[in-house]
């Protein structure tokens, strides 16, 4: 049971770029462009309705949009496979000999023949029409907290391509992404609180990582989480990026099937039906001739009209919280949005607001005729859009009568989520017979088991041992995202292991409690601080100084922000002279308080070399400067 009150049930299905040479199917590197394409052309998939399967509603409704699909390529990063102009190349070894090696380090078993197959998609995403997937192995496990996570299945497959922008009936897609090697790990549905969760995606991604052949940074890792709680329904939440915020996802979506349930009780003690909800729309546009509220003025104005629905028994629920800062309507609003395409809808229980006043609100009951635990809904659209909205709002308000709505949602940078979609039919497969099946033999694993990096466990041991970091500070750089960038830091620039570590794992955490958006340093930057430091350039003093001036102008290299910062290390001459200085100026401390003055001396020196040069070669100076001046003062 989780504090929510409720038992949850929740899977993970964990997509990381695999960082090999080529792409899964073709020779093409695998990078990830920022510039603009070299060139365009343009596709309509037009699958046969055998190829898809038994249609599911989302996919037939994708289909009859008519959209067309602009692909976006690199001359030096795209081929004529991607393009769909050549048949695939056979299966790359490399992406296969990496994910042979997950699988084993998750005690997974391989299968004896890889068997490419094709997976129908047809939101364009893929220029063929379809993704190649091949089951890699089964029945693995990882060990979380003591508690043994089952590993399902590991596959591999070709990463899709990267949606760019939607226009007027065309989707723009780039192809620098598709193809890239894919490996998806789906874990049992056994994770029972949005903690475990966190763990569970951390403790993959550690063995992931750990192989030292996965991509890194934003982006590379995908996660998606199907959540369900006792009397709810599985929701599948997609392409979570940010690990951060898994628990937050779980949690939230726990909430929003527990207050959905708690709806559902409420309409049920009120009497409600699904059949009570008529798909009965009312023209209302007459209420609005001499309206205030500027999006009716604008829709009516453009031929629109004002259709509403009443939905029975739903008073104060439309408007009841059931995510922060979502509320049941927002679901209302998700649903026709995605079916009728319209900007948004109205409900009663947020009404009268947005110019539409009481009286418009009073007229709109009467017409509906509205009892006293009533609710309406509103939206200003052209009349056939309107009234596919209204249907889309009907039908949802009836599975609020039913309880939670089995869909596919996407998350929201704050840990909500929205609807996406229904969740799809099982997806038909293919054999991909472009590809000859690939035997996994008992020499090539051989091979990949003698190739297996460290355990985690052998791993913390040299952390220990070799870098000489403390057990608990091991354990936690083992457990770090900066694990790779600190044995690289460490190795390379010859910096003591015990300050690269408390940088990367104290000094971040204490910058972004600080408020400093540590997560814009990238790895360059961090490197190139550690680099002025190892050439003395700066004093390791300057370090958080430094990280957050780089966090806040991310443009800037680690030497220029030195620069502009004033950082530039102090040499002891000019140490020296500083001291002097401040001992001339404070003679009566040094005079009245004898030894005693250094402390309060070390504060103001301290102050003055801000980060300039290191606090051990201060104490030394200001020390042994003190100690001059005493004796001079003794002698005098
Ligand atoms: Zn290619």
């Amino acid at each position: 049971m989780s504090d929510l009150g409720v038992k949850i049930r929740c899977g993970l299905e964990i997509h990381q770029m695999l960082d090999t040479k080529c792409k899964l199917f073709c020779g093409c590197p695998t990078k990830l462009r920022t510039e603009e394409p070299d060139l365009e052309f343009r596709r309509w998939l037009r699958p046969t309705r055998s190829e898809m399967g038994e249609l599911d509603r989302a996919a037939l409704f994708e289909f009859e949009k008519g959209v067309s699909f602009r692909y976006q390529a690199y001359e030096d990063s795209v081929c004529l496979v991607e393009m769909d102009e050549e048949p695939p190349h056979p299966l790359n070894e490399e992406a296969l000999e990496i994910a042979l090696m997950i699988a084993l380090l998750m005690g997974a078993k391989p299968v004896d023949e890889v068997q490419v197959m094709r997976k129908i998609v047809i939101d364009g995403s893929n220029t063929t029409g379809f993704q190649r997937t091949a089951l890699i192995a089964l029945d693995g496990k990882v060990v979380v907290d003591g508690k043994e996570v089952p590993i399902k299945t590991i596959c591999l497959e070709e990463d899709a391509a990267r949606k760019v922008g939607v226009g007027k009936d065309e989707v723009i897609y780039r192809l620098d992404r598709m193809g890239i090697p894919l490996i998806e790990i789906a874990t049992a549905p056994v994770i029972e609180s949005p903690e475990e969760a966190e763990r569970v995606a951390f403790k993959i991604g550690q063995l992931l990582r750990i192989t030292g052949r996965v991509k890194r940074g934003l982006g590379t890792i995908r996660q998606d989480l199907n959540v369900s709680i006792e009397g709810g329904a599985r929701v599948e939440i997609k392409g979570v990026q940010e690990l951060g915020l898994i628990s937050k996802i779980v949690r939230y979506e726990a909430l929003r099937q527990k207050s959905l349930l708690e709806i559902r009780d409420e309409l049920r003690r009120r009497g409600v039906r699904s059949e009570d909800i008529k798909p009965e729309f009312k023209d209302v546009t007459h209420v609005f001739k001499d309206t205030k509220c500027r999006i009716a003025r604008k829709a009516l104005k453009s031929g629109g009209v004002a259709l509403a629905v009443k939905l029975p028994g739903f008073k104060g629920l439309v408007g009841r919280e059931i995510q922060p800062g979502r509320r049941l309507g927002t679901e209302f609003a998700d649903r026709a949005r995605y079916w009728a395409k319209v900007g948004g809808i109205f409900h009663s229980d947020e009404l009268p607001a947005y110019g539409i006043s009481e009286e418009e609100v009073e007229r709109i009951k009467a017409e509906l005729g509205c009892g006293e635990n009533d609710a309406f809904v509103l939206v200003f659209e052209r009349r056939d859009k309107a009234v596919k909205a209204l249907e889309a709002v009907v039908e949802r308000a009836r599975e609020a009568v039913v309880g939670v709505p089995e869909e596919t949602r996407a998350a929201n940078p704050d840990g909500t989520t929205r609807f996406m979609r229904p969740m799809p039919g099982r997806a038909r497969m293919y054999p991909e017979t472009d590809i000859r099946p690939i035997p996994i033999t008992e020499e090539l694993l051989a091979r990949i088991r003698s190739m297996l990096p460290e355990p985690p466990e052998k791993r913390l041991e040299r952390l220990v041992k070799v870098y000489g970091l403390s057990e608990d500070m091991a354990r936690r750089m083992l457990d770090s995202y900066h694990l790779d960038l600190f044995e690289k830091i460490v190795s390379e620039l010859k910096v003591p292991a015990k300050l690269v570590a408390s940088t990367l794992e104290n000094t971040l955490v204490y910058l972004r409690r600080e408020g400093v958006a540590v997560d814009r340093l990238t790895d360059d930057a961090i490197y190139g601080v550690f680099k002025l430091v190892a050439e003395g350039r700066v004093a390791k003093e300057a370090i958080p100084e430094l990280l957050t001036y780089l966090a806040k102008n991310p443009e800037v290299s680690p030497e220029e922000a030195a620069e502009k910062l004033g950082l530039r290390a102090m040499t002891v001459e000019e140490l020296e002279a500083l001291v002097e200085k401040v001992l001339d100026e404070k003679a009566d401390l040094v005079a009245s308080r004898g030894e005693r003055a250094l402390g309060p001396l070390m504060g103001i020196i301290m102050g003055k070399v801000r980060g300039r040069i290191d606090g051990a070669t201060v104490s030394e100076v200001v020390r042994r400067k003190l100690k001059e001046r005493l004796s001079a003062l003794k002698r005098s």
